[in-house]
């Protein structure tokens, strides 16, 4: 039998079992180990895993644990690129939060009927970062990119992946139909008209159209909701990118 101490960081503690929420860890294993194995085994999923040091060396989830060694495990820290705009796959749970994304403009995948299999597979396939609170689900060997959701709040939900993935960069507000996830497309007033309201028909000029569900959309009370929400999550930094709503 072979012995490591693990210490973990702060927001990674809350993820240990209870008696072990200090963050240290003496672990006991038998045979060759990975640390990611190792890490697992403890609850916390390698998605969620940052800078990670053996007796003070910078290494690898693959490394190969020893008798005696020390590990410092650091949360996965700010995840954002500015190069490619992050897509999303959400687990059959989060229906809130997969409508409070589009309602950023951002791409995401998500069906309630989705089996885990699914949603790591195509995760893994399309390069989509997967949202979940299951941690089993994100200790699944082919996601590699992913995202253990700590609330239960879709509010919040929405402030971790804003705050992880530094989406204010990436935001296009009223763009992407919240019921499908599919791209809006402008659309004239004559086009729709015989579909609105009476106050919708006189107060808004500006529509568009989901080309897939055939949704219409226009900047009334949602638009008003949706920058509350945006206003709420992201502060000032996100609110300089979105355009004043036209009255
Ligand atoms: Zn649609």
């Amino acid at each position: 039998m072979k012995t490591a101490h693990f210490e973990f960081s702060l927001s990674l503690r809350p993820l240990l079992a209870r008696d072990r929420r200090d963050g240290v860890v003496d672990l006991c294993f038998d045979g060759p180990q990975t640390a990611k194995h190792l890490i697992e085994s403890l609850g916390i999923p390698h998605t969620e895993i940052g800078e990670l040091r053996a007796n003070g060396e910078v290494a690898g989830l693959g490394y190969l644990v020893h008798d005696g060694d020390r590990l410092e495990v650091q949360a996965v820290k700010r995840a954002g690129n500015n190069e490619h705009e992050p897509r999303f796959v959400l687990d059959g749970h989060l229906g809130r939060l997969a409508s409070h994304l589009r309602m950023l403009g951002l791409d995401c995948l998500y069906d309630r009927a989705s089996t885990d299999e699914q949603l790591a597979q195509v995760s893994a396939e399309e390069g989509r970062i997967l949202l979940t609170r299951d941690r089993r689900l994100l200790m699944r060997k082919i996601v590699t990119q992913g995202t253990l959701l700590r609330s239960l709040d879709s509010n919040e939900q929405l402030h971790e992946v804003v705050q992880r993935y530094e989406l204010w960069q990436w935001v296009k507000p009223f763009q992407r139909c919240l019921r499908c996830n599919h791209p809006l497309e402008m659309v004239s007033k004559e086009a729709v008209i015989e579909r609105l309201e009476p106050l919708t028909k006189r107060y808004f000029d500006e529509f568009r159209l989901c080309p897939a569900c055939d949704q219409v959309y226009w900047k009334g009370s949602h638009y008003e909701r949706m920058l509350e929400v945006i206003a709420r999550v992201a502060g000032n930094k996100l609110q300089e990118n979105i355009p004043k709503v036209s009255s």
